[in-house]
């Protein structure tokens, strides 16, 4: 009889998690995706003995992460799961932009194994170092039986991609679920699941363009005290391709903005919005009407981003 799969395979990308400080005591100074993801791992003895590899596939800090990585993420993600023996994945990552490339993973291939996440709010110099124990969790999740889809892993807690959100720039504790909560919590090394392992129909990798091909342009515009909607017309006069409108409390724009986003609407670029807030989403029908806004439900501007950029990529795949 085969047995069951039992390797989990490491993709390091960089971030705090494998970041260097010149002193065990700087926690905020220090520069981050300096070691490799094979030094972290050997690092950290409760890992000795488990089926592991690693593969560097990048080293930056995620406040640079973007379309090259992606691509380069997205296909070793692909080529690992199509390992028989392989049975999940980990992938380090900065706390920066996790959330954005959560939903990009899970929105293109929704796998049928685990992807786990994981990061890092202390260098790996650091005396409160928490990249070790966020990287035993998430091996812990990706070997957990029935594991599947894109999660992520920090302090303790197990996300789902959809909603998540790095909410404080500095504590441990960095990251928030929204309001559909977390989906479980490891402790003792197990994990304590409150909720499904997320789900969608996958995209399909085959969306992404070639390598260093253009992906869609897609910026962010927030409302605020006195927005006059300039931004937006300057964005439109220099050929973007979608704009997400980060609205004041559930989805509304300033009388300004909201007019330029109609003209950008009419001039053929896809808007939508999401909200500024924290948390909550956008619920129900928003004052201005505009069509395409529900599109980003609960996700913050920067998920709605992601998901906006795929939209158009889908768009222009049917496209002959
Ligand atoms: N700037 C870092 C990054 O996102 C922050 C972190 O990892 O916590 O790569």
């Amino acid at each position: 009889m085969a047995s069951a799969p039992a390797c989990t395979v490491i993709l390091g990308t960089g971030g705090t998690i494998a970041g260097r400080a010149a002193a065990p005591r700087e926690a905020l100074r220090y520069a981050a995706a300096q070691i490799g993801v094979a030094e972290l791992v050997a690092a950290v003895p409760a890992l000795a003995g488990v089926e592991l590899e690693a593969e560097q596939v990048a080293q930056v800090d995620s406040k640079d992460m973007g379309p090259p990585v992606w691509t380069a993420l997205v296909q070793a993600v692909v080529r690992h799961l199509a390992r028989a023996e392989v049975s999940g994945l980990v992938v380090t990552h900065g706390t920066d932009t996790l959330e954005e490339t959560a939903l990009l993973l899970h929105r293109l291939l929704a796998p049928a194994k685990p992807v786990v996440l994981t990061a890092a709010m202390r260098p790996a110099t650091s005396l409160q170092a928490d990249g070790p124990a966020n990287l035993c969790d998430a091996v812990t999740v990706a070997r957990t039986p029935g594991a599947r889809g894109v999660v992520a892993v920090m302090a303790g807690t197990v996300f789902r991609p959809e909603g998540l959100r790095k909410h404080h720039t500095w504590k441990l504790d960095a990251f928030a679920a929204g309001d559909e909560g977390a989906l479980g919590q490891v402790v003792d090394g197990q994990l304590r699941q409150h909720r499904a392992w997320p789900d969608a129909r996958p995209l399909g990798a085959h969306l992404l363009p070639p390598a260093g091909a253009p992906w869609p342009r897609v910026e962010i515009v927030t409302s605020h005290a006195g927005a006059d909607g300039r931004l937006v017309d300057l964005l439109c006069a220099d050929g973007v391709d979608g704009i997400v409108l980060a609205g004041t409390g559930n989805g509304t724009l300033s009388q300004g903005l909201e007019q330029a986003e109609q003209r950008a609407q009419q001039a053929g670029v896809a808007v939508w919005r999401a909200s500024r807030c924290a948390a909550g989403g956008i619920v129900g029908l928003e004052p201005g009407g505009l069509a395409s806004a529900g599109s980003a439900a609960a996700l913050s501007p920067a998920q709605a981003r992601v998901a906006l950029t795929l939209t158009l990529l889908e768009q222009r795949a049917r496209v002959p």
